[in-house]
């Protein structure tokens, strides 16, 4: 059996979609958008070890928010850093797995399908993200311009971004560059390539005030 890690990314302070409460900790059909995250990884493997990233000042609520909802899965929580690349290194750090996977904590509705083609990929090539193809026409800005291109170049980037743990830790080595939007690109810059999965076209990443309406109608249909 092999080992496996998830670093679940929620280090950061973000944008809060106008509510008092960060992204993470809003509900979805009346349950926290991390119980679900983490439980989907769960489910794929009951002994995957799950790392939680959270930025110092929210931890005591996450606890507090297990404890009154008796939430079971048991995971660790790491502070998160300044900026994302610093909060995954931090969970690095006690990520004991042969295959680790970087997902964003606010992509509740990831498939147990892209989970485990992702971890599978990874472990035989190294290095494996989801992605998803672009439906609406895309174009490039120049400066005051703008220039239309094919979209059929393009894909969507999803998490789980999964990788061998050498490779991933040995790319979180490099020095921090704002270049860096995600963990691929940490692990492409050190000279690995990047093997491309199918993603789930619900792998949503709850950013606006609508993408919380539309993760409750599809998880009402999971
Ligand atoms: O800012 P963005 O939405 O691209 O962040 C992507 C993911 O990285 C989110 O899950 C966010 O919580 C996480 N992040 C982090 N630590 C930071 C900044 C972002 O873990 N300092």
């Amino acid at each position: 059996m092999i080992e496996k890690t998830v670093i679940i990314s929620a280090g950061g302070i973000g944008k809060r979609m106008g509510a008092a409460i960060p992204k993470q900790f809003l509900n979805i059909n009346s349950r926290p958008v991390l119980f679900h995250t983490i439980e989907k990884f769960y489910q794929f493997d009951a002994n995957i070890q799950i790392i939680v990233v959270l930025p110092a000042n929210q931890i005591d609520y996450w606890k507090a928010l297990c404890k009154k909802n008796d939430f079971k899965v048991e995971h660790a929580i790491v502070k998160g850093g300044k900026e994302r690349f610093f909060s995954v290194k931090n969970g690095l750090a006690v990520a004991k797995g042969e295959v680790i996977g970087v997902h964003d904590a606010v992509r509740p509705l990831v498939s147990t399908r892209v989970i485990n083609d992702c971890f599978a990929m990874a472990l035989d090539k190294g290095a494996a993200i989801p992605v998803f193809d672009i439906s609406e026409s895309i174009r490039k800005v120049e400066s005051s311009a703008s220039v239309a291109v094919d979209r059929n170049n393009y894909k969507l980037v999803q998490t789980p971004q999964c990788f061998q743990s050498k490779i991933l830790k040995a790319a979180y080595g490099l020095d921090y560059s704002d270049q860096f939007t995600d963990d691929a690109s940490v692990v492409e810059k050190n000279g690995n390539q990047i093997h491309l999965i199918k993603g789930n076209e619900e792998n949503i990443k709850i950013t606006r005030p609508i993408d919380l309406r539309v993760a409750e109608t599809l998880m009402r249909d999971e």
